[in-house]
């Protein structure tokens, strides 16, 4: 087995050659929002017994980092739903060789939580937001109500978080028509922005989502009518990509799944609420973990070697189609 000692850095290399240091924790499949394009207006949930306890995520999150993770996205799902989340946040961020821990949030929650979360260590957080029209996010929502995660972004600025960055998925015929409002309102608040093509993840019935598709390409056009884009060497690994905007400390980034694949470059997996480890966005494939740290609490050494094993079958890349659902799990399940 791998070494893990302290003096020899551990690290997952896959048999692709990629290092992979990023992991997606999610926290729960559950929000408090239904937005069109990541959820059926009719969900169901996973019954609580079959979620990981804080214990189990903690338990599984050190292993991943003694395996050679940098940096954690806690995620879901909408994470800050998650009763005691603050407790999760402060044992992660105390892991030592841990670099960053950050969270993707909807923002509702944010005005309440932004101080605790800077308090218990959380380094950064991306809050989603698809549109700047009251009625328009409640349409794609469900039932969200805009001012909340307006307040949330404040908040969040507030208290300090440094590099804040907005996630905006853009349908075409949509919200396509705000792609321009919506990085000059991250521009005016000092923001990054990152514009995500819609995967097709899951069956939905709000659209057919080969008629929602819009291309990274089209939208730069679209920005590029009104700000001067530069070239940014900042990558996360994975589908993304920045440019940043001329005269302003704003960064543009544009997550391209399926028009652009960089899978070769990808330098993630995820854990889903129930700890199925996978090992690529746009893949059935899963290994439970969960089983694991159920029937061996506290066995570090097995957890990690089940994880090494596990990196040995991270598929090359992934095919979308958006004309056909492949992957029956929705992105709440699978955790963004
Ligand atoms: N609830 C949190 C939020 O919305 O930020 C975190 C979880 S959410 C699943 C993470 C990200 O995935 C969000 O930015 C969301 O817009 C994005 N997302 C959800 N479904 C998607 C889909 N089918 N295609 C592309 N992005 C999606
Ligand atoms: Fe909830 Fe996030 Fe999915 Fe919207 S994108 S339904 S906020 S998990």
């Amino acid at each position: 087995m791998e070494s893990t000692s302290l003096s020899q850095p551990a690290s997952l290399i896959d048999p692709f050659g990629r290092s992979v240091n990023y992991l997606r924790l999610s926290v729960t499949d559950r929000c408090n929002l239904r937005c069109t394009y990541c959820m059926a207006e009719e969900m169901t949930f996973l019954p609580k017994q079959q979620i990981l306890s804080l214990e189990e995520l903690r338990d599984a999150a050190t292993a991943f980092v003694e395996l050679g993770i940098r940096k954690i996205r806690l995620t879901g799902g909408e994470p800050l739903i998650r009763r005691d989340i603050l407790k999760l946040v402060s044992s992660l961020a105390a892991l030592p060789g841990l670099d960053e821990l950050t969270m993707t949030t909807n923002g509702v929650y944010l005005p309440s939580m932004a101080q605790p979360l800077k308090d218990a260590g959380m380094s950064r957080l991306n809050i989603s937001i698809d549109s700047l029209k009251i009625e328009r996010f409640k349409q794609l929502t469900r039932v969200g109500d805009l001012s909340q995660v307006l307040d949330g972004i404040h908040a969040a600025n507030v208290v300090g978080f440094n590099k804040i960055k907005l996630n905006a998925v853009i349908l075409a015929g949509f919200n396509d028509d705000e792609v321009i409002d919506l990085a000059s309102f991250a521009v005016d608040n000092g923001l990054d922005i990152s514009f995500i093509e819609e995967m097709p993840l899951g069956e939905i019935s709000s659209h057919k989502r080969a008629a929602t598709q819009i291309t990274s390409a089209q939208i730069r056009d679209q920005l590029e009518s009104k700000f001067t884009l530069l070239d940014s060497t900042e990558t996360t690994g994975g589908p993304s990509r920045y440019r940043q905007v001329a005269n302003s400390d704003s960064k543009i980034g544009f997550i391209s799944p399926m028009s652009n694949n960089f899978c070769e470059s990808c330098n993630r997996v995820r854990m889903t609420a129930e700890g199925r480890l996978l090992l690529c966005l746009g893949n059935e494939h899963s290994l439970d973990l969960r089983e694991i740290l159920r029937s061996h609490p506290g066995d570090s050494e097995r957890l990690k070697s089940k994880i090494i094993q596990a990196i040995a079958d991270k598929p090359e890349r992934h095919y979308f189609d958006p004309d056909q659902v492949d992957i029956v799990r929705f992105m709440n399940m699978t955790g963004g």
